[in-house]
C-alpha cells in the first residue's frame, strides 16, 4: 500500500511539512507520518480550556530575512505585524524583596541608561560606539576580551546580570564553556531599538501557527498520517525518505544517544478580579492583571538573575487575542534530557564531542542514498524556524 507514494516524510514540523508541499506541488505523491497527535511539531498552538491561545512547546515567534522563505508561508497565512521586545527582569539592588529592574535585552543603549542612570549610561554608551560604531552588535564573549577597563567593568556587569544566570540555568554550563553561537545570538546591540530582533520580515500567523501548517498540508497529493511512528514504515519506502526526527533514536542509538536539553513548561492562567469563572486562581492582590488583563508588560520577560525558570511568555501580546479577562502565561525551566517518555528533546547541545558523535550517526545514514536527514533534530542543529523552511525548500528542490 506504501507503494503508491512517491516521497515518505517523517514529522509534520516545518521541515517535514514545508519539504512535503513543496514536493507535492511538483506532482509528487507525498506520505507524511506524524508521531504525535498533531501537525506542527514544536510551532504548533491551540486553545487552552480558558479559550487562550498557547504554544504547546513554548513561545514560537516568527523572523526572517529570507524573503523565499516568507513569501512561501505568506500562501498559507497572513501575519500579525508583531515585533518581540524582551525585558530582563533583575533584583534592583536595594535588597527589597519584589523591588525588581527591567530593561531591554538585547542589552542595548537604553539598558546602559536604566543600569547606570542616564548620565553614566550615556558616557558609557558613547565610549562603546567610538570603540565599535554606533548601530553595531557585539557578543558578550568578545566585549569581555576589550582591554579598557571601563569597558571591561561594563562588560562584566552585562555577562553578570544577563547571561551567566541565565545561561547556567538554560544549559548547566557557564557562557565561554557552551558554543559561542548561541549567546552571539543575543549580543550587545549599540542602538536604541529595543527589539530582540532585526529582521525585515517579523510577525505571527495571523490565526496561529497550526492553521498555517493546516493549509499548507492540504493538498491533493499529500496524505498526512498522525500517531504514527515512522521507523518501521519507512522500511517499506520505495523512495525518497525524508526524516525529521532524532537521528540516533533511527539508528536505535547504536552509537550511544546524543545529549540534548529539554524543558518543562508551567503554564498558569490569571484572570481579573471581576471575571466570573468560578475555580479559578484569582491574582494576588499584590500582583493585580494590568490594564487589559495582561499579567506581564512584555510579551517576553527574562530572569537573568534569580529564579529557577528562565523566562515568562504571555501569549496574548504575542499573538493579539482580544480576552480582557483572562490572560495565559508559561515558565521555561530547563534541564538535561534524560530519554524518558513524557520528555521531549528540545535543544541539541553544540560542542565538538557531541558534534564528532553526530557525524558517525551521519555517516550511517549516508549509507542509505534514498535517506535525507532535515530538520532540528535530524541534523542536530540549533535552527530557527525561517533556516530549517528554507533547507526544506532546498531539498525539495533538489529531489
Ligand atoms: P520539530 O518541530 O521538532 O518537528 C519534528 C516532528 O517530527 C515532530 O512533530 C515529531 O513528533 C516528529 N517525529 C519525530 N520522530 C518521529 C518518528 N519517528 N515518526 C514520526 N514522527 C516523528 N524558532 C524561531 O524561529 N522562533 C522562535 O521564537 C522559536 N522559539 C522556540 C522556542 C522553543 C522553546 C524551542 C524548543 C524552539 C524554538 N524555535 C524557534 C525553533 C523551532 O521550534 C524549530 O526551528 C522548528 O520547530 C524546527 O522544525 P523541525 O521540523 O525541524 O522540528
Ligand atoms: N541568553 C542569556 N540571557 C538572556 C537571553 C539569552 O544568557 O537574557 C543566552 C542564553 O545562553 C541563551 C542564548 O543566549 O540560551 C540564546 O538565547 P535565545 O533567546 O536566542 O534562546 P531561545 O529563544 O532559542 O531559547
Amino acid at each position: 500500500m506504501e507503494k503508491q507514494y512517491d516521497v515518505w516524510v517523517a514529522g509534520a514540523g516545518y521541515a517535514g511539512a514545508v519539504a512535503a508541499r513543496a514536493l507535492a506541488e511538483k506532482g509528487k505523491k507525498v506520505l507524511v507520518l506524524e508521531r504525535r497527535d498533531h501537525i506542527g511539531g514544536n510551532a504548533y498552538d491551540c486553545l487552552d480550556e480558558y479559550g487562550v491561545l498557547i504554544h504547546k512547546y513554548g513561545p514560537h515567534i516568527f523572523h526572517t530575512n529570507d524573503k523565499k522563505v516568507f513569501d512561501f508561508l505568506s500562501r498559507f497565512t497572513q501575519w500579525r505585524d508583531y515585533q518581540h521586545r524582551v525585558v530582563a527582569n533583575i533584583p534592583d539592588g536595594s535588597g527589597k524583596p519584589n523591588w525588581r529592574l527591567q530593561y531591554p535585552v538585547p542589552f542595548n543603549l537604553t539598558s546602559l541608561e536604566e543600569a547606570f542612570g542616564q548620565e553614566e549610561g550615556k558616557k558609557l554608551g558613547d565610549k562603546l560606539i567610538a570603540a565599535y560604531g554606533a548601530e553595531k552588535k557585539v557578543t558578550i564573549l568578545e566585549l569581555r576580551q576589550n582591554p579598557d577597563p571601563e569597558i571591561s567593568a561594563l562588560a562584566d556587569y552585562v555577562y553578570e546580570h544577563v547571561f551567566v544566570h541565565y545561561t547556567m540555568k538554560q544549559w548547566g554550563q557557564r557562557p565561554e564553556d557552551i558554543d559561542p553561537n548561541t549567546t552571539a545570538r543575543v549580543p550587545v546591540f549599540l542602538s536604541r531599538d529595543d527589539r530582540y530582533f532585526q529582521d525585515t520580515y517579523q510577525g505571527m500567523p495571523l490565526e496561529g501557527y497550526t492553521r498555517m501548517f493546516e493549509n499548507m498540508l492540504d493538498h491533493s497529493n499529500i496524505q498526512v498520517r498522525l500517531g504514527v511512528d515512522a521507523r518501521p514504515v519507512l522500511k517499506e519506502a520505495t523512495g525518497p525518505v525524508i526524516y525529521t526526527g532524532q537521528v540516533d533514536e533511527l539508528f536505535d542509538f547504536q552509537f550511544g544517544p546524543l545529549p540534548y536539553r529539554t524543558l518543562d513548561f508551567k503554564f498558569e492562567t490569571w484572570l481579573d478580579r471581576n471575571y466570573d469563572a468560578p475555580g479559578m486562581p484569582y491574582p494576588d492582590p499584590d500582583h493585580p492583571l494590568r490594564g487589559g488583563g495582561f499579567f506581564q508588560t512584555h510579551g517576553t520577560v527574562n530572569y537573568t538573575v534569580d529564579e529557577d525558570f528562565t523566562r515568562i511568555t504571555e501569549f496574548k501580546h504575542l499573538t493579539g487575542q482580544d480576552l480582557p479577562g483572562v490572560t495565559t502565561i508559561v515558565r521555561e525551566y530547563s534541564k538535561a534530557y534524560t530519554g524518558a517518555e513524557d520528555e521531549i528533546p528540545y535543544y541539541a547541545i553544540i560542542n565538538p564531542e557531541n558534534n564528532a558523535l553526530y557525524a558517525k550517526y551521519k555517516a550511517e545514514a549516508d549509507k542509505y542514498p534514498n535517506l535525507y536527514l532535515l530538520g532540528r533534530l535530524a541534523e542536530y542543529k540549533y535552527y530557527n524556524m525561517d533556516a530549517i523552511a528554507a533547507r526544506a525548500l532546498d531539498l525539495a528542490a533538489r529531489l
